[in-house]
């Protein structure tokens, strides 16, 4: 799914896919459902994302992270 500019905007959270090992620890803690995980990459889907950063948080190899931070979606 491509996102439009205005879903990018509002969603707070992005994956660093080179630090991503696609464990799925984040998935089971998502409230909102919003974490996608296939084989090849997570995806966060921003029309659920509440922004909630229990992800964040559930990731042991840090690779969610604030785009506060400097990251670009
Ligand atoms: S910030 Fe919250 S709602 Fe968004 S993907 Fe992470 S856990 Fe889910
Ligand atoms: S917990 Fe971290 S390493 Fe595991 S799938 Fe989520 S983002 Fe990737």
């Amino acid at each position: 799914m491509d996102l439009t500019s205005a879903e990018k905007e509002k969603l707070m959270i992005s994956v660093l896919n080179d630090k991503c090992d696609l464990c799925g620890c984040c998935v089971g803690v998502c409230p909102a459902d919003a974490l996608e995980l296939t084989k090849l990459e997570l995806k966060i889907l921003p029309l659920r994302c509440t922004n909630c950063a229990k992800c964040v948080w559930s990731c042991p190899l840090e690779a969610l992270v604030f785009n506060s931070d400097g990251v670009m979606v």
